[in-house]
C-alpha cells in the first residue's frame, strides 16, 4: 500500500526562502500570511492530506463511483466524510476573497494545499478543485445577483461547481457546440443538449451542484464567436437562498475510465433546464477561459503531484529492495545483496524525479505568486507585468508540468521493476491517474499551440522578451560565482537555444504555419526546461547563502541545503542540455512530418 507524506520542509523552503512571501507583507491579504501562519497552514494542510485523504486513494480507485437507477451518483466509501472534514476545516476557502466568505490569503498558499490534496488523492481533489475555477468565472463575469446567490456557498464548499464544454462531436473545437439556449420571458434560458466527460457532474458530496455551461442562443454565429456561458444549478434556488425544485439536468451515465476512478465523469443531459447567462451574449468563451486558465494551473499541479507521490514511494522501495551489488563493490558486504539505490541507473531515475518535482514546485508556486500579483501588486504596471508573465507561463505549467509529471510517475513505477506493474504496490495507480492530466483542460498539443501560436506573438512579443530579460539577467549575475557559475552558464546556453528557436519560428512560421505546429511541443518543453533552470538557480542561491550562514536549524538543515546544491548541479548537467536537442528537432521544420499522403498511414494487408 503506497503512502504519502506532504513535503512540508521543501514547501516552506520555496514559500518562505525562495519566494520570500513575507517581503510582500504590504499587499492586501499578505499581511496575515506571517511566517508563523504560513508554517501552520502548510503543516496542518499536510497533516490532513497525509492522514485523511491519502488513505482513501486506493479505495477510491478500487470502488470508483456508482450511478444509481435514479441517476444519482454515489462517491467511493469515505469520500463524503472526508469532504465534510475538508469543508469544516475551511481548506477550500484559504485564498478566496474575504467579501464572499473566503480567508483572502495569498494564492501561493491555495496552490500549496492543491498540491498536497492532489498528491494524496487526485480524484477527491477534483471535486473542490473545479469549483475554484467556476468561482473565478462568476467573480469575473457574473452579475452582482449571480455572485451573491452562488459564490459564498461555493467558496464555503456547501455547493460545488463544474465546467461543461465537451459534447460528443465537440472537444477541442468548441465552435462545434450544439447545446441550445432559448430565451424565456422571465429572463432565463431553456438549456437543451448533451454534455459528456463532465468531471464531478453528479455526486453525493453536496446537495447542490452549480454547472457552468457553454451553449448557443438562436441565430448566434456558427463558430466560437457564437458561444455564450450559462449558470445552471442542479437544484433551482428560491429567492430566500433555499433550495427549491430539481432543474432539468440529469446524469445519463458515468464513464468507466483508465484512472481517477474516485471522480465521477458524467454524461449530463440538459432538457430545457433553467439557466442564466453569465456575462455578455456570444462572449462565453472569454468568460470560460477565465475558468479554464485557473483550471489549467490546477491541472499542471495535478500532473506533478502524482510524480511527487510516486517519487516518495520509489525512494522507500529503492532503500529497501535488495538486488545485485554496487558496481564499485559491495556497499553492504554483510548482506547478500545491496539495496537497489546503489545502482546508478536507479539513482538516475530518482534524481530525475527529485530535480523535476522540486524544480516544478518552485515553478508552480512562482506561478501562484504571479496570480496574486496580477490582482494585488501595488502599481498598475506591476499588475500588468505579472499578468503578462502568467499568461505566458500557464500553458507551460499545464503542458510541461503534466508531460513530465506522467513521465516521472512511469519512471518511479520502473524503480519497482515487476512489482510496479502489480496493483498491490499502488504504483500503477499513480501512472493511470497522472495520464489524464495530459489530456483534459485542453490537450498538451493545444497548450503548445496556445504558447507558440498566441502567447509568443502577443503584444509584439512583450511577454517572451520580458521572460528572456529575467532569465538573462539572473544568469548573468550568477556567472562569476564559484558555486552557481556552472549552473548559470548552462542556463544561459539553454536560454540562447530558446531564443534561437523563437527566432526560427519568426522566420519560418509565417510562410508555413505547419512549421509552428510541428515544433510547438518541442518549444513548450524548451521553455519548461529553461524556466525550471531559473528556479534551480534561485533555489541554489538561497541554499548557498544559508550554508554560508552556517545552516538554519543544525545538521538536518545543512544536509537539506547541501542536497539542493547537488540537485541543482544535476539539473544543470542532465536537464538543461536537452534544450539544444529540442531546438534542433524544432528547426528540422515540418517537411518530413507532413510529407506523406494520408493514404500512406493506412496499414497494407
Ligand atoms: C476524465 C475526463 C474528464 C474530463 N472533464 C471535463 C470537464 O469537466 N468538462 C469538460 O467540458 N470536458 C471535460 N473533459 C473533456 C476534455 O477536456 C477533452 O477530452 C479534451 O479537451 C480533448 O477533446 P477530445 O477528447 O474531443 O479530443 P479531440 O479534440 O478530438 O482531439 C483529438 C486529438 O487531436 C488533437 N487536436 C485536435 N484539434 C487540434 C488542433 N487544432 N491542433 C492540434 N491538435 C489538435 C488533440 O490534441 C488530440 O491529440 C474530460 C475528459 C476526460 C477524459
Amino acid at each position: 500500500m503506497p503512502t504519502y507524506t506532504a513535503p512540508t520542509r521543501d514547501t516552506r523552503f520555496v514559500v518562505n526562502e525562495v519566494l520570500d512571501l513575507a517581503s510582500y507583507g504590504d499587499l492586501p491579504g499578505f499581511e496575515s500570511a506571517t511566517p508563523d501562519m504560513i508554517d501552520t497552514v502548510i503543516n496542518e494542510a499536510g497533516k490532513f492530506c497525509s492522514e485523511v485523504l491519502a488513505p482513501l486513494n486506493r479505495a477510491g480507485d478500487e470502488h470508483g463511483c456508482t450511478r444509481n437507477d435514479d441517476g444519482s451518483v454515489t462517491t467511493p466509501p469515505g469520500f463524503k466524510e472526508a469532504f465534510q472534514q475538508f469543508r469544516e476545516a475551511g481548506w477550500g476557502t484559504i485564498s478566496a476573497p474575504e467579501e464572499f466568505g473566503g480567508q483572502g490569503m495569498p494564492h501561493v498558499l491555495g496552490f500549496v494545499i492543491e498540491e498536497f490534496i492532489s498528491s494524496a488523492n487526485q480524484a477527491f481533489g477534483m471535486y473542490p478543485g473545479l469549483t475554484n475555477g467556476a468561482v473565478s468565472a462568476l467573480l469575473a463575469k457574473g452579475s452582482p445577483e449571480q455572485q451573491a446567490k452562488y459564490v459564498p456557498k461555493m467558496i464555503a464548499n456547501e455547493w460545488l461547481g463544474t465546467m461543461n464544454l465537451t459534447e460528443p462531436q465537440c472537444g477541442t473545437d468548441l465552435g462545434l457546440i450544439r447545446t441550445r439556449a432559448e430565451p424565456q420571458a422571465d429572463g432565463s434560458y431553456a438549456i437543451t443538449g448533451t454534455k459528456i466527460f463532465i468531471s464531478a457532474g453528479e455526486h453525493d458530496l453536496t446537495e447542490q451542484i452549480v454547472h457552468l455551461v457553454l451553449a448557443k442562443t438562436p441565430g448566434a454565429p456558427d463558430s466560437t464567436k457564437g458561444i455564450s456561458l450559462f449558470v445552471v444549478p442542479k437544484v433551482l434556488v428560491n429567492d430566500d437562498g433555499s433550495l427549491g425544485e430539481r432543474n432539468g439536468v440529469s446524469c445519463g451515465s458515468i464513464e468507466h475510465k483508465m484512472g481517477i476512478h474516485g471522480n465521477s465523469t458524467c454524461v449530463l443531459n440538459y432538457d430545457e433546464a433553467k439557466g442564466w447567462m453569465v456575462g455578455e451574449e456570444n462572449k462565453g468563451l472569454a468568460a470560460m477561459f477565465i475558468m479554464m486558465n485557473a483550471a489549467r494551473l490546477g491541472v499542471g499541479i495535478q500532473g506533478f503531484s502524482q510524480a511527487e507521490a510516486a517519487y516518495q514511494n520509489a525512494v522507500a522501495y529503492a532503500l529497501d529492495r535488495r538486488q545485485g551489488r554496487a558496481l564499485t563493490g559491495p556497499a553492504e558486504p554483510d548482506e547478500k545483496a545491496d539495496p537497489i539505490i546503489v545502482h546508478p541507473d536507479v539513482r538516475r531515475m530518482l534524481m530525475d524525479a527529485k530535480a523535476f518535482t522540486e524544480g516544478f514546485r518552485a515553478f508552480a508556486l512562482w506561478g501562484a505568486l504571479l496570480v496574486d500579483l496580477t490582482h494585488k501588486a501595488a502599481s498598475e504596471e506591476e499588475r500588468a507585468e505579472a499578468d503578462m508573465l502568467l499568461g505566458l507561463m500557464t500553458p507551460v505549467i499545464k503542458g510541461y508540468g503534466t508531460d513530465k509529471g506522467f513521465e516521472t510517475a512511469v519512471n518511479m513505477q520502473q524503480v519497482f521493476g515487476g512489482h510496479g506493474y502489480i496493483k498491490e504496490w499502488g504504483m500503477e495507480q499513480f501512472v493511470r491517474d497522472a495520464r489524464i492530466t495530459q489530456i483534459y483542460e485542453g490537450t498538451n498539443g493545444i497548450q503548445a499551440m496556445d504558447l507558440c501560436g498566441r502567447k509568443l506573438a502577443q503584444n509584439g512579443g512583450a511577454a517572451i522578451q520580458a521572460f528572456f530579460k529575467l532569465v538573462g539577467e539572473e544568469a548573468a549575475a550568477a556567472k562569476d560565482d564559484e558555486t552557481l557559475g556552472p549552473l548559470a552558464e548552462r542556463l544561459e546556453k539553454a536560454l540562447n537555444e530558446q531564443q534561437a528557436a523563437t527566432m526560427w519560428f519568426m522566420q519560418n512560421a509565417m510562410q508555413n504555419p505547419n512549421n509552428l505546429g510541428a515544433g510547438a511541443h518541442h518549444y513548450m518543453h524548451i521553455m519548461g526546461i529553461v524556466t525550471l533552470g531559473l528556479m534551480w538557480l534561485r533555489m541554489a542561491k538561497v541554499a548557498q547563502a544559508r550554508l554560508a550562514e552556517g545552516g538554519e536549524g543544525g545538521e538536518s538543515d545543512r544536509a537539506f541545503y547541501e542536497a539542493k546544491l547537488v540537485t541543482a548541479r544535476y539539473y544543470a548537467e542532465r536537464f538543461l542540455p536537452d534544450a539544444g536537442a529540442l531546438r534542433r528537432k524544432l528547426e528540422a521544420g515540418s517537411e518530413s512530418v507532413m510529407a506523406l499522403g494520408e493514404e500512406a498511414f493506412a496499414t497494407a494487408a
